[in-house]
């Protein structure tokens, strides 16, 4: 029964593969665009132009650019892979921070539960909007591509 395949899979096996006869260089673009769209993205900066604001205020995303035009909401749900993005780097975090002090400092249970649980409250809600930026950058470079 042969594999079936998704156009998805088929575009990434030709881009591997460089059967389009470009595949390689559109993988080397890809990779020098992506990461100064993110880095942009990730300090609150338009991720295509790197000039415009993302943020009107602490917690309003502006609809466009003020500079360039490109709107930062493109569809609803874009930021949903953000999200997924911040919570699993905010759970690593604190895994490996819970483990880290367990063996430096044997603290107690309800030490180590409250301070992780601190430590979450206040690492996500402050570095969502970058965890955002960094993932505009990244979706709107796969636009990009062909
Ligand atoms: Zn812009």
């Amino acid at each position: 029964m042969p594999e079936q395949q998704t156009s998805c899979h088929k575009g990434l096996i030709t881009l591997a593969n460089g059967a389009s006869g470009r595949g390689r260089s559109d993988l080397g673009d890809f990779y020098n665009q992506l990461l100064p769209a993110m880095w942009a993205g990730a300090r609150l900066r338009c991720p295509v132009c790197g000039k415009g604001r993302m943020y009107a205020s602490l917690t309003r995303l502006n609809e466009q650019c003020p500079a360039c035009g490109i709107r930062f909401e493109p569809e609803q749900g874009t930021f949903s892979g953000a999200l997924m993005l911040a919570m699993g780097i905010t759970g690593l975090l604190v895994a490996l921070g819970a483990l880290s002090v367990e063996l430096l400092f044997h603290p107690p249970a309800e030490v180590q539960l409250w301070l992780w649980i601190l430590f979450a409250c206040l690492f996500l809600p402050l570095t969502y909007p970058s965890f955002k930026g960094a993932w505009l950058g990244f979706m709107y470079t796969l636009k990009r591509m062909p």
